[in-house]
């Protein structure tokens, strides 16, 4: 199997290293931003160069954001072969609920799909310091279930590991996870104000979700995602919706 692998949180990171080492057996390539990339998203750099270093075998940094990465590797690195699956992480810190709209981790695995490759985002919901082993290891074992049995059209998983061994996982939907909404105000070193935003994480109680699967039972949770955001019961709802003034075109 050929698997590509990325991340978010840059090519010397211990988490991308641990999901190398969990595919011993096959033909691993390692593209990944050249630094630390959480939180950018699905950020794509098309106004400005972007340059390639070798810095192992088969193993590459990119000087831009996950997302430049995946692209890079499938479209340039990898073109005419293209990998299996793409993986991305191991994450240190969960990727649950909202923060798959936030997410480097998932956005790498995200362009993967998007460019027609089944891909796993991986994260390790614990706290310093990190032992990504386990997390790595069941993102191994779920990546041969899926290239064994592929999904019909290219998908993405999003997979969190709760700390220590896994005792078990649950598929599941996402949850709402938010931080508090805080803004911290301080004076910089010339008087200025500047701003911290995001507080402590909290998740809403809701059963099932990836959430309280990882938060309250301990548990993997492995949650496919799809791309398209239209909101389908509300558009099939809005057939009185108008506005004055505009002729509204029914759908072809
Ligand atoms: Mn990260």
């Amino acid at each position: 199997m050929r698997v590509l692998l990325s991340n978010d949180d840059g090519v010397h990171a211990p988490g991308l290293a641990a999901l190398a080492a969990a595919f011993p057996h096959d033909e691993v390539w390692v593209v990944a931003p050249d630094r630390e990339q959480s939180a950018t998203s699905h950020a794509i750099s098309l106004h400005r160069p972007l340059r390639i270093v070798q810095v192992g075998e088969r193993w590459f940094s990119v000087d831009g954001a996950p997302t430049d990465a995946i692209y890079l590797a499938v479209n340039h690195l990898l073109r005419g072969r293209p990998p299996d699956l793409v993986l991305s992480g191991v994450n240190h810190g969960p990727n649950l609920g909202n923060d798959v709209l936030y997410s480097g981790t998932v956005a790498a695995a995200m362009e993967g799909a998007l460019l027609g490759v089944t891909a796993i985002a991986v994260s390790l919901a614990a706290r310093a310091p990190f032992d990504f082993g386990a997390a790595a290891g069941f993102a191994a074992g779920l990546a041969r279930s899926v290239a064994a049995d592929p999904p019909a059209t290219p998908t993405l998983f999003n997979v969190n590991v709760p700390a220590g061994p896994v005792k078990g996982y649950r598929l599941t939907r996402l949850g709402v996870r938010t931080y508090g909404n805080e803004v911290v105000e301080k004076q910089d070193p010339r008087g200025r104000s500047y701003f911290w935003i995001g507080g402590d994480a909290s998740h809403g109680d809701i059963p099932g979700s990836d959430c309280n699967t990882v938060f309250d039972d301990g548990l993997v949770a492995v949650t496919p995602l799809h791309l398209d955001l239209t909101h389908d019961a509300l558009l099939s709802g809005l057939g009185d919706f108008e506005i004055p003034g505009y002729r509204k075109e029914p759908a072809p």
